[in-house]
């Protein structure tokens, strides 16, 4: 028996079927709605949302430390941090001094549009320039959820494989900054830095790749400037 009959019989029974089945359909369009919001309330506050995605150890939140050490100056920014558990990241943020709230998935590997809408409500969005999510640690799932940001960024860190960027396309289409984290680490892995390049633009041809090391503090300029752009373009 071929597939197409065995399709043809299922449609049979279901014609056939005098049961109700119960369908659930269209659950990221509440999502969509929570996002639209959040889209809003950052166009009225002036507020730009970035939506940083890596996997879990990857540098995340590395490299949001870095940053609120270099631009305490000239930027104020705020993290919305999503762990599956614990207030780990948040605490670590919170030593330098940056606004910080801590949003728990519950066991859900990405975090969605609703949570983060009632986290940014709360605050002071007028005295902020810039929110950073930090996603849950995960390649696949937060690529699939838009929570309403102005831009994804994908983390990857060269301790993982170079060939990430195909084997998780969504995420390295999506973003639109693609930071190679850990850098300082090259001289002791066999890391092929130009192949994992080239990976990332088999995706996404014209993305702006920054390689960088939040321990070493190599390459956070050209990343800070970037940063700095995107807010006064806002
Ligand atoms: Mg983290």
């Amino acid at each position: 028996m071929g597939g197409g009959s065995y399709i043809w019989k299922a449609w049979r029974l279901k014609k056939m079927s005098s049961r109700q089945i119960k369908v659930y359909k269209d659950l990221m369009g509440e999502n969509e709605v929570w996002a639209e919001k959040i889209r809003a309330l950052c166009a009225k506050t002036n507020t730009v949302m970035l939506n940083i995605i890596g996997s879990p150890g990857c540098g995340k939140t590395a490299l949001l430390e870095k940053m609120a050490q270099q631009n305490k100056k000239n930027i104020t920014f705020a993290v919305l941090e999503g762990d599956v558990e614990t207030t780990h990241d948040a605490e670590r943020l919170d030593t330098h001094n940056i606004i910080v709230s801590q949003l728990l998935s519950g066991g859900s590997c990405h975090l969605e549009a609703k949570l983060v809408y009632h986290a940014l409500a709360d605050l002071e969005l007028d005295k902020i320039d810039l929110v950073f999510v930090e996603n849950v640690g995960n390649l696949v799932c937060p690529a699939e959820f838009d929570i309403g940001e102005r831009a994804k960024i994908a983390v990857l860190s060269i301790t993982e494989g170079e060939d990430k960027p195909v084997k998780y396309p969504l995420l390295f289409s999506e973003a639109k900054a693609v930071v190679l984290s850990k850098i300082d680490l090259l001289p002791h892995l066999s890391f092929d830095i130009e192949s994992c390049v080239s990976y990332i633009k088999q995706v996404n041809p014209d993305v702006p790749i920054f390689q960088l090391s939040a321990q070493s503090g190599k390459g956070m300029e050209e990343w800070n400037e970037w940063i700095r752009k995107n807010i006064e373009g806002n």
